[in-house]
């Protein structure tokens, strides 16, 4: 008999852009007040489907679309939506953070030539034998970054 694996959890891909009444609504869920300058944002990070970005990025972007905002407040911003478990927070390397609107489960391919970050939506990806945790402590969750470097044409 056939066998058909429908597995809810890999459907993060196919988050589709947001409308402006959504966002405010989804604001107002996480307990956060949908200001103008939250909603600003918002509609630039939730309006356009999943993306990872980083706050510099997002502060370039309000600049392009006239939004007065400092980066100082972006940060504050993307630091409150986090919070909320409105957005994900990928450390790439120590210096590089990207905030990720798909708050699933997922690990991520991080393309080192353009620094740019994207979901691993491959099922087989797998972390078999994780350590076990010290004494007093439990694993909260594995993030996996894949670096990836374009192959050399020679
Ligand atoms: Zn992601």
């Amino acid at each position: 008999m056939e066998q058909i694996n429908v597995d809810l959890t890999h459907q993060h891909g196919l988050m589709q852009a947001r409308t402006r009444t959504e966002i405010r609504s989804m604001l107002r869920h996480s307990g956060l007040r949908p200001t103008r300058q939250r909603m600003a944002l918002a509609e630039i990070l939730f309006g356009k489907g999943n993306r990872h970005i980083s706050a510099e990025n997002l502060h370039e972007e309000a600049m392009v679309q006239r939004v007065p905002v400092s980066l100082a407040t972006v940060y504050n911003t993307l630091h409150q939506f986090t919070d909320a478990g409105l957005l994900r927070e990928v450390a790439v390397d120590g210096s590089k953070t990207y905030f990720d609107t798909n708050v699933s489960d997922h690990h991520h391919f991080f393309v080192e030539d353009d620094n740019t970050v994207l979901d691993i939506e491959d099922d087989r990806m797998d972390v078999n034998h994780l350590p076990a945790a010290p004494e007093g402590y439990e694993i909260s969750r594995v993030d996996v970054v894949v670096r990836l470097r374009r192959i050399a044409r020679g």
